[in-house]
């Protein structure tokens, strides 16, 4: 079988923007508007010449109730699954609590967490990005899902963890 990524991490941080920089096409639904994946989606992608499925979830926060359960509890089946995830942060944003509630439930499982410190479109977010060490899930790989910015990069480091 093919080996599963699933991209992670809370509302609006641009899950289903990299999901579709991923692909190399416009099939994750992007939206302003949170919480519109509301269950967990696979898409088959390749990079390098290997293929792989890419799992967008919508947002993780704990303790959600109603719908945003629902949609919690399907991304967490997703962090339990995969055979590597990429959790994203907002870089313009840096780590909330949301994000360190995140990092300590995928502490508790053995399948290789990336790190994705997204929205860095220009130099001037990567200062900001980098407080996002703190974290403790290592080096934050710094891209912009909106323009392509250092994702490739990214593809290579999600090839080696698989
Ligand atoms: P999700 O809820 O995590 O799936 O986030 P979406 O992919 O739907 O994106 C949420 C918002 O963030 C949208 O308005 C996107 O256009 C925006 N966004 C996503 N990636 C980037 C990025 O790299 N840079 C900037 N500036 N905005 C982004
Ligand atoms: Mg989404």
């Amino acid at each position: 079988a093919m080996p599963t990524v699933a991209v992670v991490g809370r509302p609006n941080v641009g899950k289903s923007t990299l999901v579709n920089r991923i692909l190399g096409r416009r099939e994750a639904v992007v939206e302003d508007v949170p919480g519109v994946t509301r269950d967990r989606i696979s898409y088959e992608a390749s990079w390098a010449g290997r293929r792989f499925l890419v799992q967008d979830t919508g947002g993780w926060e704990p303790d959600a109730k109603g719908l945003q359960q629902h949609v919690a509890r399907q991304a967490e089946v997703a962090m339990e699954t995969a055979d590597a995830i990429l959790l994203v942060v907002d870089a313009t944003v840096g780590a909330t609590a949301t994000d360190e509630a995140a990092v300590r439930k995928l502490r508790r499982s053995k399948i290789p967490v990336i790190l994705v410190a997204n929205k860095v479109d220009d130099q001037k977010v990567e200062i900001e990005a980098a407080t996002l060490w703190s974290l403790g899930l290592g080096e934050p790989r710094m891209v912009s899902a909106a323009h392509g910015r250092g994702t490739g990069d990214l593809l290579d480091d999600v090839l080696a963890a698989l």
